[in-house]
């Protein structure tokens, strides 16, 4: 039941988190960015950020252009220094296309956990 209204959302950050409706855990916040954690998380450490204002990807800067992009990238630089930081390792992601679940530009700052023996 919670899967299916779920996945009716098509912009989880305009609709729940950024609206308030869905309680978030704020990372970092700045005027125009906002950074919590996933509610949903896949990772031990599983960071979202996204911009305030409506962008659908990073294809797409939609009305804030690169200049927003650039705030956005300023909250994502510092929040995986933190996680870089206190795990030892960080990853940074973002989707487009079918991979982006949500139409909301967004920012995935994940710690994915153990590092294995080797690099990838
Ligand atoms: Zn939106």
């Amino acid at each position: 039941m919670t899967t299916a209204s779920t996945e009716q959302v098509s912009d989880f950050y305009c609709q729940e988190a950024l609206s308030g409706n869905t309680p978030i855990t704020v990372v970092e916040e700045t005027d125009e960015v906002l950074a919590f954690e996933h509610t949903r998380p896949s990772y031990p450490v599983h960071i979202v950020v996204v911009p305030k204002l409506h962008t659908p990807s990073l294809e797409d800067l939609g009305e804030g252009g690169e200049e927003l992009l650039m705030k956005v990238m300023r909250v994502v630089r510092s929040v995986a220094a933190k996680v870089r930081e206190e795990h030892g390792a960080c990853c940074i992601v973002t989707n487009l296309g079918e991979y982006q679940d949500s139409k909301h530009q967004h920012w995935h700052v994940l710690f994915r956990g153990e590092l294995p023996l080797g690099r990838v």
